[in-house]
């Protein structure tokens, strides 16, 4: 790190070649190698390399997002990217925010997750749409061998409903309706959201600021 402010700082770019992708999802593997394939960037996931996966220990999206880039791009030699995003409520102090995961359980119930948020939000009086402020956030960190880091976010704003509404995307996605619009992300098709989404957000950042091409 240097005493130069961020806003001032020139962002590193990142050469065409391998990057790993530090994360065991196949499903993140094939988004980013999609996104990141006509750049001439060959994306392989840590998976692959059989990088170990390190706890997620931190307590923002940031942090975490780092510990991840650091640990592949240390133990594989290469840049490497990695990613982590949740679901934030206000009036839950940022709830469940980077234990988004963790509040669906080992069984992955967000049904019961997005009840229990609504659970919360009912106990604090949030009943009127403006209580219910909430966002997606993604951040993406991109970490080169030498310990220099690259950090992107991308945030959607919107309101917590109730009940959920419509059955596409995933996770909390039905219990979100972004700014603007009449839908939850669950009632959007799939193509949709994904072109406005916190994820879709965070890697245009990124690639604005470090692709080459
Ligand atoms: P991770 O970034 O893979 O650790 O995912 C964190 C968790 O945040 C996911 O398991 C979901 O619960 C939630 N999440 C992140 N992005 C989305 C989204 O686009 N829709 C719905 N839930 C999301």
């Amino acid at each position: 790190m240097t005493d130069t402010p961020a806003s001032t700082q020139v962002p590193r770019r990142l050469a065409p070649g391998r990057i790993v992708l530090a994360s065991h999802n196949p499903g993140k593997l094939r988004e980013f190698d999609a996104l990141m394939a006509p750049f001439g960037y060959d994306v392989v996931s840590a998976g692959s390399l059989d990088l170990p996966e390190p706890e997620e220990t931190g307590t923002t999206f940031e942090a975490n997002a780092e510990l991840k880039a650091r640990a592949a791009a240390e133990v594989s030699g290469l840049p490497a990217l990695a990613d982590d995003s949740g679901f934030c409520v206000a009036a839950l102090d940022g709830d469940p925010g980077v234990y988004s995961a963790r509040w669906a359980g080992p069984e992955k119930d967000f049904a019961m997750a997005m009840r229990t948020i609504e659970e919360k939000l009912q106990a604090a009086g949030a009943t009127a749409p403006e209580n219910r402020r909430s966002s997606f956030v993604a951040v993406l960190c991109l970490a080169w061998p030498d310990g220099h880091v690259e950090m992107f976010r991308g945030e959607v704003d919107g309101t917590a409903v109730w009940p959920p509404r419509g059955s596409g995307g995933f996770g909390y996605d039905p219990m979100f309706q972004p700014d603007g619009e009449s839908r939850t992300f669950g009632e959007m098709p799939t193509a949709e959201k994904q072109g406005m989404s916190h994820r879709a957000l965070a890697f245009a950042d990124f690639s604005a600021r470090c692709l080459e091409g």
